[in-house]
Protein backbone atom coordinates (compact mmCIF):
# COMPACT_ATOMS: atom_id res chain seq x y z
CA UNK A 1 0.00 0.00 0.00
CA UNK A 2 1.15 3.16 -0.49
CA UNK A 3 1.83 6.23 1.80
CA UNK A 4 -0.89 8.11 0.12
CA UNK A 5 -3.62 5.36 -0.14
CA UNK A 6 -2.79 4.75 3.30
CA UNK A 7 -3.41 8.49 4.57
CA UNK A 8 -6.73 8.31 2.59
CA UNK A 9 -7.95 5.39 4.53
CA UNK A 10 -6.70 6.90 7.89
CA UNK A 11 -8.91 10.26 6.64
CA UNK A 12 -11.84 7.52 5.81
CA UNK A 13 -11.86 6.30 9.54
CA UNK A 14 -11.25 9.56 11.23
CA UNK A 15 -14.49 10.85 8.87
CA UNK A 16 -16.49 7.92 9.97
CA UNK A 17 -15.71 8.22 13.35
CA UNK A 18 -16.90 12.48 13.02
CA UNK A 19 -19.82 11.01 11.85
CA UNK A 20 -20.72 8.75 14.46
CA UNK A 21 -20.09 11.14 17.06
CA UNK A 22 -22.47 13.64 15.86
CA UNK A 23 -25.14 11.21 15.43
CA UNK A 24 -24.57 9.45 18.56
CA UNK A 25 -24.81 5.79 19.39
CA UNK A 26 -28.81 5.44 20.28
CA UNK A 27 -27.64 2.49 22.66
CA UNK A 28 -28.53 3.90 25.96
CA UNK A 29 -24.62 4.42 26.49
CA UNK A 30 -22.77 7.36 27.78
CA UNK A 31 -22.90 8.46 24.18
CA UNK A 32 -18.83 7.22 23.49
CA UNK A 33 -15.99 5.67 24.63
CA UNK A 34 -14.14 2.65 22.52
CA UNK A 35 -16.43 1.32 19.39
CA UNK A 36 -18.76 3.40 19.99
CA UNK A 37 -17.38 6.12 17.95
CA UNK A 38 -16.22 8.78 20.33
CA UNK A 39 -12.17 9.45 20.21
CA UNK A 40 -10.23 9.58 23.27
CA UNK A 41 -8.88 12.92 22.86
CA UNK A 42 -12.26 14.22 22.81
CA UNK A 43 -13.40 12.17 25.99
CA UNK A 44 -9.73 13.71 27.62
CA UNK A 45 -10.82 17.15 26.22
CA UNK A 46 -14.49 16.69 28.31
CA UNK A 47 -12.35 15.86 31.33
CA UNK A 48 -10.05 18.95 30.83
CA UNK A 49 -13.29 21.11 30.53
CA UNK A 50 -14.61 19.27 33.73
CA UNK A 51 -11.75 19.53 35.48
CA UNK A 52 -11.34 23.70 35.19
CA UNK A 53 -15.38 23.53 36.74
CA UNK A 54 -13.70 21.79 39.61
CA UNK A 55 -10.74 24.46 39.93
CA UNK A 56 -13.55 27.12 39.94
CA UNK A 57 -15.87 25.55 42.18
CA UNK A 58 -15.74 27.88 45.46
CA UNK A 59 -16.70 24.87 47.59
CA UNK A 60 -13.49 22.89 46.30
CA UNK A 61 -11.25 26.27 46.11
CA UNK A 62 -11.55 26.51 50.29
CA UNK A 63 -11.19 23.21 50.75
CA UNK A 64 -7.76 23.17 48.85
CA UNK A 65 -7.34 26.38 50.96
CA UNK A 66 -7.80 23.97 54.11
CA UNK A 67 -5.30 21.24 52.69
CA UNK A 68 -2.73 22.78 50.57
CA UNK A 69 -0.29 21.80 53.63
CA UNK A 70 -1.16 18.42 54.38
CA UNK A 71 -3.93 15.53 54.67
CA UNK A 72 -4.90 14.13 58.10
CA UNK A 73 -7.55 11.82 57.10
CA UNK A 74 -9.99 10.17 59.43
CA UNK A 75 -11.17 7.87 57.12
CA UNK A 76 -9.48 4.99 55.11
CA UNK A 77 -11.68 3.32 52.45
CA UNK A 78 -10.85 0.07 50.36
CA UNK A 79 -13.14 -0.26 47.81
CA UNK A 80 -13.99 -1.75 44.40
CA UNK A 81 -12.31 0.60 41.51
CA UNK A 82 -16.02 0.34 39.74
CA UNK A 83 -16.68 3.46 38.57
CA UNK A 84 -20.00 3.55 40.43
CA UNK A 85 -18.59 3.24 43.88
CA UNK A 86 -16.40 6.17 44.41
CA UNK A 87 -16.55 6.65 48.66
CA UNK A 88 -15.62 10.11 48.67
CA UNK A 89 -19.28 10.36 47.03
CA UNK A 90 -20.86 7.84 48.91
CA UNK A 91 -19.71 9.21 52.09
CA UNK A 92 -20.12 13.01 51.46
CA UNK A 93 -16.68 13.60 52.19
CA UNK A 94 -14.69 16.41 50.57
CA UNK A 95 -10.95 16.95 50.10
CA UNK A 96 -8.80 15.11 52.70
CA UNK A 97 -11.47 13.58 53.93
CA UNK A 98 -11.24 10.08 52.94
CA UNK A 99 -7.45 7.85 52.45
CA UNK A 100 -8.88 5.83 49.54
CA UNK A 101 -6.91 3.12 47.89
CA UNK A 102 -8.93 1.34 45.27
CA UNK A 103 -8.89 -1.68 43.07
CA UNK A 104 -11.05 -3.91 41.15
CA UNK A 105 -12.49 -6.38 43.60
CA UNK A 106 -11.45 -4.51 46.55
CA UNK A 107 -8.96 -6.97 47.12
CA UNK A 108 -5.74 -6.64 50.33
CA UNK A 109 -2.77 -7.11 47.97
CA UNK A 110 0.55 -6.05 49.17
CA UNK A 111 0.19 -2.55 47.98
CA UNK A 112 -3.33 -1.97 49.20
CA UNK A 113 -1.94 -3.13 52.33
CA UNK A 114 1.15 -1.07 52.56
CA UNK A 115 -0.88 2.37 51.67
CA UNK A 116 -3.49 1.40 54.64
CA UNK A 117 -0.59 0.80 57.57
CA UNK A 118 1.38 4.36 55.69
CA UNK A 119 -2.09 5.86 56.74
CA UNK A 120 -2.54 4.33 60.21
CA UNK A 121 0.85 5.02 61.11
CA UNK A 122 0.91 8.88 59.89
CA UNK A 123 -1.97 10.03 60.40
CA UNK A 124 -5.36 10.35 62.96
CA UNK A 125 -7.14 7.50 61.53
CA UNK A 126 -10.08 6.20 63.16
CA UNK A 127 -11.77 3.92 60.75
CA UNK A 128 -10.95 1.75 58.04
CA UNK A 129 -13.88 0.59 55.93
CA UNK A 130 -13.45 -2.56 53.57
CA UNK A 131 -16.31 -1.71 50.84
CA UNK A 132 -17.49 -4.16 48.45
CA UNK A 133 -20.68 -3.65 46.77
CA UNK A 134 -23.62 -5.58 44.65
CA UNK A 135 -23.11 -7.12 41.03
CA UNK A 136 -18.88 -6.68 41.82
CA UNK A 137 -17.95 -8.04 38.21
CA UNK A 138 -14.71 -8.94 39.94
CA UNK A 139 -16.77 -11.33 42.02
CA UNK A 140 -18.61 -12.26 39.34
CA UNK A 141 -15.41 -13.60 37.38
CA UNK A 142 -13.78 -14.81 40.74
CA UNK A 143 -17.03 -17.09 41.42
CA UNK A 144 -17.24 -18.01 36.84
CA UNK A 145 -14.15 -18.93 36.97
CA UNK A 146 -14.31 -21.15 40.45
CA UNK A 147 -17.14 -22.44 38.68
CA UNK A 148 -15.09 -23.75 35.67
CA UNK A 149 -12.47 -24.73 37.79
CA UNK A 150 -14.49 -27.88 39.89
CA UNK A 151 -14.30 -25.08 42.75
CA UNK A 152 -10.53 -25.12 43.17
CA UNK A 153 -7.96 -22.21 42.62
CA UNK A 154 -6.33 -22.80 40.02
CA UNK A 155 -3.91 -19.98 39.44
CA UNK A 156 -2.03 -21.56 36.31
CA UNK A 157 -5.36 -21.58 34.16
CA UNK A 158 -6.85 -18.43 33.49
CA UNK A 159 -6.92 -14.23 33.07
CA UNK A 160 -6.44 -11.47 35.60
CA UNK A 161 -4.96 -13.29 37.86
CA UNK A 162 -3.56 -10.68 40.45
CA UNK A 163 -7.15 -9.67 40.58
CA UNK A 164 -9.49 -12.75 40.82
CA UNK A 165 -7.61 -15.17 43.02
CA UNK A 166 -7.45 -13.47 45.87
CA UNK A 167 -10.89 -13.54 45.58
CA UNK A 168 -11.13 -16.86 44.67
CA UNK A 169 -9.99 -17.65 47.93
CA UNK A 170 -11.77 -15.70 49.88
CA UNK A 171 -14.80 -17.58 48.38
CA UNK A 172 -12.94 -21.39 49.26
CA UNK A 173 -11.95 -20.16 52.70
CA UNK A 174 -15.83 -19.47 53.42
CA UNK A 175 -17.01 -22.42 52.36
CA UNK A 176 -19.51 -20.53 49.84
CA UNK A 177 -22.15 -23.06 47.92
CA UNK A 178 -20.39 -21.30 44.65
CA UNK A 179 -23.52 -22.99 42.61
CA UNK A 180 -26.28 -21.81 45.20
CA UNK A 181 -28.89 -19.32 44.75
CA UNK A 182 -27.14 -16.47 47.11
CA UNK A 183 -23.61 -16.70 46.03
CA UNK A 184 -22.92 -13.84 44.74
CA UNK A 185 -24.71 -12.09 47.62
CA UNK A 186 -22.20 -14.75 49.69
CA UNK A 187 -18.81 -13.88 47.85
CA UNK A 188 -19.10 -10.86 48.16
CA UNK A 189 -19.01 -10.79 52.11
CA UNK A 190 -16.53 -13.35 52.00
CA UNK A 191 -14.32 -11.16 49.86
CA UNK A 192 -14.57 -7.85 52.56
CA UNK A 193 -14.07 -10.54 55.60
CA UNK A 194 -11.01 -11.71 53.79
CA UNK A 195 -9.59 -8.76 52.75
CA UNK A 196 -10.37 -7.20 56.14
CA UNK A 197 -8.30 -10.20 57.57
CA UNK A 198 -5.61 -10.01 55.29
CA UNK A 199 -4.86 -6.19 56.75
CA UNK A 200 -4.78 -7.52 60.14
CA UNK A 201 -2.20 -10.68 60.02
CA UNK A 202 -0.11 -9.13 57.33
CA UNK A 203 0.01 -6.02 58.89
CA UNK A 204 1.47 -5.39 62.42
CA UNK A 205 0.80 -1.49 62.37
CA UNK A 206 -2.78 -2.66 61.70
CA UNK A 207 -3.05 -4.93 64.25
CA UNK A 208 -1.62 -3.06 66.92
CA UNK A 209 -3.71 0.07 65.87
CA UNK A 210 -6.86 -2.10 66.76
CA UNK A 211 -5.30 -3.87 69.78
CA UNK A 212 -4.52 -0.17 70.94
CA UNK A 213 -8.11 1.30 70.36
CA UNK A 214 -7.11 3.84 67.60
CA UNK A 215 -8.80 2.15 64.49
CA UNK A 216 -11.91 0.21 64.05
CA UNK A 217 -12.01 -2.33 60.81
CA UNK A 218 -15.41 -2.01 58.99
CA UNK A 219 -16.49 -4.36 56.54
CA UNK A 220 -19.64 -2.86 54.15
CA UNK A 221 -21.74 -3.84 50.96
CA UNK A 222 -22.64 -1.02 49.16
CA UNK A 223 -26.39 -1.20 47.40
CA UNK A 224 -25.96 0.21 43.64
CA UNK A 225 -29.32 0.65 44.32
CA UNK A 226 -30.38 2.12 47.14
CA UNK A 227 -26.95 3.54 47.51
CA UNK A 228 -26.79 2.40 51.14
CA UNK A 229 -23.14 1.14 52.73
CA UNK A 230 -24.75 -1.63 54.74
CA UNK A 231 -22.64 -2.42 57.83
CA UNK A 232 -21.46 -6.09 58.16
CA UNK A 233 -19.16 -5.98 60.78
CA UNK A 234 -16.99 -4.39 62.66
CA UNK A 235 -13.79 -5.64 64.37
CA UNK A 236 -12.66 -3.13 67.13
CA UNK A 237 -10.15 -5.66 69.09
CA UNK A 238 -7.94 -9.07 68.68
ZN1 LIG B 1 -16.45 -4.22 41.87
Amino acid sequence: MTKFRFFLMLLVIIFSNVDVQAAGCGCGCRGGGGWHGYAPIDDWHALQKANRRFIKNPKYIQQRKETVNGQNPAYVVLSCADSRTPPELIFNQGLGKIFCPRVAGNTAGDQVIDSIAFAVDTWDVTTVVVMGHEDCGAVIGALDRLRINGGVVDPENGVLNAVLIPIEKAIVAAGIDIYGPNALAEATIANVAYAANQLIIKSPSIANAIRSGQIIIVGSVYSLRTGKAEQIFIIDSL
